[in-house]
């Protein structure tokens, strides 16, 4: 009685499997053969200084155009994790940053550039390697990069410490990305090494309409300081935002309201002016 079924059932089991296998398979295939299509690319978003108003640095977004459709990185990129495709990705980004930015940065001494890494990337041997090898294909110092690791992938162990201490050995700059996103745990900021923690746009977005809860973003910003930790606030869209972000201390802002992410060539045109020549 009981023989058929189990039968049945295995048979199930063995088909859905296969299809999730190949299913992974051809994803995979997919994001590798795009990769060398040379179907990604990366769109760039100022980083200003809310007072004076000067870009001083950039986030990369990559963006994957495929049939003519663009599709965002967060469709594709827990694809790539799941598929074991995320370090190839990972490196075109900087292959991608390299081409696109090294002029702009040896040309400007205090522009930096940040990129996202993923929760996989950190788990991967031999980051620390290279993030080395990019250094040497941009000609910069570590210095010139921040890295962003968001709050909800962000693996708390021994490893995840030490690679930040490697990595902030090398010169970069470390970010906590999206934080409030995930437990927005404060702990982590003072047993990780993170010079920046960006904050979320749904925490910058409660600030215009919402007293209560805008006074508890404001003493996140208070605790984070105390803890020698820098904010940069995410998703500023309306200068009322911007104008108490300031009176609260950040000074690092990021939002449609100065720039919506773009490809570098605009980017370099719209926010990379050269300075003023000094006037007497
Ligand atoms: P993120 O790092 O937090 O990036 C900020 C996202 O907010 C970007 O979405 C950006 O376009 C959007 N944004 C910026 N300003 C505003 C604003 O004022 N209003 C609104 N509504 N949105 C704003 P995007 O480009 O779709 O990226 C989504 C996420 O995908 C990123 O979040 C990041 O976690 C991930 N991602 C992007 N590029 C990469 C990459 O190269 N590698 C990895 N691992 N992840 C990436
Ligand atoms: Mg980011
Ligand atoms: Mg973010
Ligand atoms: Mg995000």
């Amino acid at each position: 009685r009981v023989f058929p079924f189990t039968l049945f059932g295995s048979v199930v089991i063995f088909l859905l499997v296969t299809r999730l296998l190949s299913r992974r398979r051809s994803i995979s295939k997919d994001l590798q053969m795009a990769i060398r299509q040379h179907e990604f690319y990366l769109d760039y978003q100022p980083i200003l200084d809310i007072e004076t108003q000067r870009c001083i640095g950039a986030e990369a977004l990559l963006r994957w155009r495929r049939n003519g459709e663009v599709i965002a990185p967060d469709i594709f990129i827990p694809l790539a994790e799941s598929n074991g495709v995320m370090t190839l990705l990972t490196d075109e980004v900087f292959r991608l940053a390299a081409r696109d930015m090294s002029k702009v940065m040896q040309d400007s001494e205090d522009f930096y550039l940040s990129i996202n890494l993923s929760g996989h990337d950190l788990t991967v041997p031999g980051l620390t390697e290279r993030l080395r090898h990019m250094l040497e294909a941009f000609g910069l110092a570590g210095d010139r990069f921040m890295l962003e690791v968001t709050e909800s992938s962000f693996v708390d162990n021994e490893h995840s410490r030490e690679l930040i201490r490697e990595v902030r050995r090398l010169g970069f700059k470390v970010a906590i990305d999206d934080f409030g996103t995930g437990f927005s745990n404060f702990a982590y900021l003072q047993r990780y090494e993170f010079d920046f923690l960006k904050l979320d746009r749904l925490f910058v977005e409660t600030i215009s309409v919402d007293d209560v809860r805008s006074n508890l973003v404001f003493h996140l910003i208070e605790l984070a300081e105390k803890l020698n930790v820098q904010v940069i606030a995410e998703g500023v869209e309306e200068s009322e935002q911007a104008v108490k972000l300031l009176e609260k201390g950040v000074s690092r802002a990021q939002g449609w309201l100065y720039g919506r992410p773009c490809r570098a060539r605009r980017f370099i045109r719209d926010f990379c002016k050269p300075a003023a020549p000094l006037t007497v």
